[in-house]
């Protein structure tokens, strides 16, 4: 398939809950993960962390421009103070767009990919993404790591190098023990890889395998779709990706088309994870397009 109609095909697929252009408020839930720590999961499936303590409020992506609504209803419910600051963990727009709504005023934190993103028109899965307002964009950026002292913690945002996008990070509250991983989990389903934006599936899995070692086991994982997760639900994930990559490259180097991967299901072991979005064939795709 060709990367044009590979991207019509996902365009068709894409979940309405997820892009619908409707106004009315849409289903939104919040839960307190550790003290003050808040996570905020909008129609389901996108989610975000709030932090809010003496300091005030810090917020881990924002939702999409049109969910402002829900978001600061959930905020009133757990009295949240004056919003210091906004943390993007890459550029998408369902993790952005809050901060046309919120930003004004406030210290936006990303990785320089993003304000890089936010700066220019885009195109994300066959939509136009206009370039942001200044105000909007992240103003604090950094190519490696930084930490934010805030509300007791010292919160570390740390980059990991291109596998969702070229501009992902991991939030980490050390105290808390909570993680926010972004995109980099679509839990329990095969994720979507942004490949057009730095992004690889290779990496991505392999930046899940480094997460497994380099966080404790009581961790409290944060994804940016889905349920919450524990390091043993991702290590679980984290090796069936593996082997399904594994799969596809033994594939490949037979020299089987990515057609004839579908025909034969290369995947079907894995059929669970092709049920929301990314499908089986989509990540035989995927995987096959980054070789
Ligand atoms: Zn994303």
């Amino acid at each position: 398939m060709s990367s044009k109609r590979f991207f019509f095909f996902l365009v068709l697929f894409i979940p309405g809950s997820l892009f619908s252009q409707e106004n009315q408020p849409l289903p939104t839930s919040v839960t307190e993960l550790s003290a003050g720590i808040y996570r905020i999961l909008y129609v389901g499936r996108v989610s975000m962390v709030a932090f809010n303590g003496d300091d005030g409020l810090m917020l881990v992506d924002a939702g999409y421009e049109r969910s402002a609504e829900e978001i600061r209803n959930e905020l009133e419910k757990i009295g949240a103070g004056n919003l210091r600051y906004m943390i993007n963990t890459h550029w998408h727009s369902d993790h952005t767009g809050g901060n046309i709504p919120f930003g004004e005023g406030v210290d936006i934190i990303a990785h320089e990919h993003v304000n890089e993103m936010l700066s220019h028109d885009q195109v994300s899965l066959g939509q136009e993404k206009p370039a942001f307002p200044e105000y909007a964009r992240p103003n604090i950026t950094f190519s490696d790591r930084m930490s934010i002292r805030f509300n007791s913690e010292t919160i570390q945002l740390i980059h990991v190098p291109g596998g969702h996008t070229g501009g992902d990070i991991l939030v980490w509250f050390p105290l808390a023990k909570v993680l926010v991983m972004g995109d980099l989990i679509f839990a329990d389903n095969f994720p979507y890889v942004d490949i057009e934006h730095g992004g690889s599936p290779v990496q991505y899995v392999e930046n899940l395998r480094w997460v497994t070692e380099n966080f404790p086991d009581d961790v409290t994982i944060i994804p940016g779709h889905g349920r919450i997760y524990s390091m043993e639900d991702l290590r679980t994930w984290q090796s069936k990706l593996q082997k399904t990559i594994d799969i596809i490259l033994e594939a490949s180097d037979s020299g089987m088309t990515p057609d004839q991967m579908k025909e034969l299901k290369i995947l079907t072991e894995f059929a669970d994870y092709g049920k929301w979005w990314i499908t089986e064939e989509m990540w035989i795709e995927t995987v096959t397009e980054s070789l």
